[in-house]
């Protein structure tokens, strides 16, 4: 280390904004000098267990050699180079990677540098698709309570409006349409009267509607909620009746979360447009494609202006796509599939007993998701540390203690942590 770890902290207090917090009294956070596998080590030598994956992105662990050997090679190439007018190898290999993973309709991808960018351009993508069309009345994205789509305004507009503080920013924020949360768990029965909200705000606003934006079957930082893989079908089939297209926003569930590669193939659906990324590099680098069809490209291209208005400065980054074309394919050679479902048993079998405990209101697990659901909102100035101080990297939020380790995690470890929260939990029952 350059600095030393007091004055590193203090000069971090001083001058930096970590996410979601304030500069004034703000919950301690610890330095990180170096990770490896699924350990984060700190300053003061301490090693920690990361359940995090980093924000459920660090799929295959820390400093990975194939990874880094990819981003090395790429570096040796260059590290960038501007996307207007040029292009390279690493972008067209991982469109056409990407491509082959998903449904056949979904042919063109367009690169960005964030998840929360990729869903921008999904919705503008949207809104240019109807006006091409010369619907010029279709300004609205219809989704559901719960849901979180990113912190730029236009992904803010159709995160949950209660998490997402749309009274703070009204007047500015675009107004959307909020369908009820749905209430069937994935895995439950079907029960239809899930989709009336749904229906009624097609039926209502059909002429106003651009598209739906859901994430599949898991809302991830809206509120860790599994729902019914029936829901999502039938959403599909409610899109292709009204006429209105479908945004899947797969940022968080991609890449083998729920035990699928990607969370709708759950529901044997295709959406319009696909938004991916957190994992799509395994964590290494920031990037973020939106998947289309070939007619949504079709008639933004052909129709109107006929250009898409969107072009980031980092757009499809080399060193990132030759990070995310190696992160795939490691991916897809190892044993994914059966990795995420021992771990979940695992978390099944070892989170369980947390439903016992006072002050648990709800225990669920999908895939490599685990989440307890207490009765009350975690305080962020005591329990990390807590978790740090039982050798594990673990940060909820709101009410939400949940776990989406990396999916090399050993057993060994995944029970460290999982006793973890049920040790810290049952403390502060
Ligand atoms: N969509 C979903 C489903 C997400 O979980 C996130 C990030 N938590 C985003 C979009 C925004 O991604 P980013 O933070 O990379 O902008």
């Amino acid at each position: 280390m350059i600095l030393d770890t007091t004055r590193l902290l203090d000069a971090d207090a001083l001058h930096v904004w970590h996410p979601y917090s304030s500069m004034v009294g703000a919950p301690p956070v610890y330095p990180v000098v170096s990770a490896s596998g699924v350990r984060l080590r700190l300053a003061d030598g301490r090693e920690l267990i990361d359940g995090m994956s980093s924000w459920w992105c660090a799929i295959h662990g820390y400093n990975h050699p194939v990874l880094n050997e990819a981003v090395r090679a790429q570096l040796a190439a260059m590290s960038h180079v501007m996307f207007g007018g040029l292009t390279h190898e690493p972008a067209v290999k991982l469109a056409e990677r990407l491509i082959s993973l998903v449904p056949s309709p979904l042919e063109t991808v367009f690169f960005s540098d964030s998840g929360s960018v990729a869903v921008e351009v999904a919705i503008k993508m949207a809104l240019q698709y109807w006006i091409a069309r010369g619907e010029e009345g279709r300004k609205k994205i219809l989704t559901i309570r719960g849901g979180y789509h990113g912190d730029t305004f236009g992904a803010m507009s159709v995160c949950d409006p209660v998490t997402g503080m749309h009274a703070m920013f009204k007047g500015f924020l675009a107004e959307q349409l909020f369908a009820e949360r749905p209430a069937v768990r994935f895995g439950e029965t079907w029960r239809e009267e899930d989709l009336f909200s749904l229906r009624g705000h097609l039926h209502v606003h059909q002429k106003e509607i651009a598209a739906l934006i859901l994430e599949p079957v898991v809302q991830g930082a809206g509120g860790m909620w599994f729902y019914s893989s029936d829901y999502l079908r039938r959403a599909r089939e409610l899109c292709d009746e009204y006429g209105v297209l479908l945004i899947l926003d797969e940022i968080a569930s991609g890449f083998g979360r729920t035990g699928v590669l990607f969370a709708f193939e759950h529901a044997g659906i295709a959406p319009d447009i696909l938004c991916l990324g957190k994992a799509l590099t395994g964590g290494y680098m920031s990037l973020a494609a939106t998947l289309m069809t070939q007619s949504v490209a079709d008639t933004v291209s052909r129709k109107g202006e006929g250009v898409f208005m969107h072009g980031p400065t980092f757009m499809a980054n080399p060193l990132a796509c030759a990070a995310a074309l190696a992160s795939i394919d490691l991916l897809l050679a190892g044993p994914w599939q059966s990795r995420v479902v021992s771990i979940e048993q695992q978390l099944r079998a070892e989170l369980a007993p947390c439903a016992g405990l006072s002050n648990v209101a709800d225990v669920r697990v999908l895939g490599a998701i685990g989440v307890v659901e207490l009765n009350h909102p975690v305080d962020m100035h005591s329990i990390p540390g807590r978790f740090v101080d039982r050798g594990v990297w673990v940060r909820p939020f709101g009410r939400l203690v949940y776990l989406m380790p990396p999916y090399v995690i050993e057993e060994e470890d995944l029970r460290k942590l999982t006793g973890a929260i049920f040790d810290v939990v049952s403390r502060i029952a």
